[in-house]
């Protein structure tokens, strides 16, 4: 089983185990790259560093990882438990041509986007001499606009699809919960098709959540080791972690990050790789097999079980 492990790299610091993406909390990049590192190397395990480019001069030099651009186009005011924050790039807003304030992709034209992108890469690719291959939209939200720009500047990977979900701008909701890497169609992104671009879904829990250290609050770390032996024992080829490198600044998020790769690295023929590495799959489908959850049902998976149904209801 391949994994790869795609890390959002923005600044920001942890308040009560969520991410707070403030400008001012620079470690969020700083320390918060460097403590991945350190534990992914404990498991031989690659990374994916997905930079945003206002974080370029705070992200730490010789990094044996691969860089991808990541984007958070616009500019907004944004509050958790009453600590404000800005959404966009710094950069980004400075240097294109942005008709709006949103932090949605999706909202922009096929022109800004590609301006967006492009800019965006060469500036990564000039300040840290790479090459930029891989992608993930901000707030997992692009359309076919997007799709046309990464394939026009030459990314091959894009990492921002959320499967069986829609959220604000972001559409996945045709994708199965468990999604194979595919080809995109010029004419709909979430179908097959025939772009030389690989949309790498992100793996999903059962019922809610993509799988990330991240969501342990919500679902319990049990949950989470669930969703791996899902995958692993139904014999998906591909397992795809997602996180923020702020999240790598609290020590429960480490912990979490730590014991989650100490589980995987535990099992036989697993291969790290980076996320530009993946290729096609033979195409499959995989039915959702329930026993590893269900001797891992808990008290947090309970209780997010029951919001997400009472907010269905709604
Ligand atoms: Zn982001």
């Amino acid at each position: 089983m391949d994994i790869i492990i795609v890390c959002h790299t923005e600044f920001g610091f942890v308040h009560n185990r969520r991410i707070i993406f403030d400008k001012s909390a620079k470690e969020g990049v700083t320390k918060g790259v460097l403590t991945l590192v350190n534990i992914a190397d404990k498991y031989s395990a690659k990374l994916t560093f997905a930079l945003m480019p206002e974080a370029a001069d705070y992200f730490p030099k010789r990094i044996n990882s691969e860089i991808g651009l990541h984007i958070h186009p616009g500019w907004e005011e944004f509050q958790v438990d009453g600590i404000k924050y800005y959404a966009g790039d710094a950069y980004l807003r400075k240097h294109c041509s942005q008709s709006s304030t949103s932090t949605f992709l999706t909202d922009y034209s096929y022109e800004e986007q590609l301006n967006m992108i492009d800019m965006g890469k060469k500036y990564l690719e000039s300040k840290l001499g790479v090459q930029i291959k891989s992608f993930v939209a901000g707030r997992w939200a692009i359309n076919n606009y997007t799709v046309q720009a990464l394939v026009k500047v030459g990314i091959t990977h894009d990492f921002s699809a959320t499967p069986y979900t829609k959220l604000f701008n972001s559409n996945w909701a045709k994708l199965p919960r468990i999604c194979l890497p595919y080809n995109p169609d010029k004419e709909d992104y979430q179908q097959r098709g025939e772009l030389p671009l690989l949309i790498v879904p992100v793996s999903q829990t059962l019922f809610w959540g993509n799988v990330s250290p991240e969501i342990i609050p919500m679902v319990g770390f049990p949950w989470l080791k669930a969703s791996f032996l899902e995958y692993y024992r139904r014999g998906v080829p591909l397992f795809h972690i997602c996180l923020h490198s702020s999240a790598m600044t609290d020590p429960y998020f480490i912990s979490a990050m730590d014991n989650f790769l100490y589980f995987i690295s535990s099992h036989k023929n697993i291969n790290f790789k980076f996320g530009s590495e993946i290729g096609e799959y033979k195409t499959a489908s995989f039915k959702t097999y329930i026993l590893p959850y269900i001797f891992n049902i808990n008290k947090d998976i309970m209780k997010t079980f029951f919001r997400i149904v009472r907010n269905k209801l709604k």
